[in-house]
């Protein structure tokens, strides 16, 4: 999925929970795809929706946010980042790549797709994608 696309649905979704909370989601909701430029940038590369789309790690570190961090300032900001995350790694999920379940799995996560077919209905730029966008 674009950037553009993960960026509305992250900020769409969080403006009605807290308007205020829409920079840090932003900045998460595209850290899986530009971390992979970080480790890149460090001499560590690695495949696209492989170690930074873990669906386990994000959504266990976004519940841990919500549960364990005080509520609010930078509490509230790394759980904002974290749901951002997480909104990325579910829409990159409606893929037929999927994405990677846990570091202990290497089994692909899909969701409202079935990975087995020949392409997605939610395939990056598609009209559904978009649509997806539009409705958040
Ligand atoms: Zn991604």
């Amino acid at each position: 999925m674009k950037w553009v696309n993960h960026v509305l649905i992250a900020g769409s979704v969080t403006a009605v929970y807290d308007v205020r909370l829409v920079p840090p989601t932003i900045i998460g909701a595209t850290a899986p795809d530009w971390m992979e430029w970080v480790l890149k940038f460090v001499g560590r590369p690695v495949k696209h929706r492989t170690v930074t789309h873990y669906l386990s790690v994000w959504s266990l570190a976004w519940l841990a946010g919500i549960f364990l961090l005080p509520d609010n300032g930078l509490g509230t900001v790394l759980t904002a980042f974290c749901w951002g995350g997480v909104t990325h790694i579910l829409t990159d999920a409606m893929m037929v790549s999927g994405v990677p379940l846990s570091p202990y799995s290497d089994r692909r996560f899909h969701f409202l797709v079935d990975g087995s077919g020949p392409g997605s209905p939610w395939s990056t730029g598609s009209v559904l994608a978009w649509c997806l966008s539009a409705l958040a």
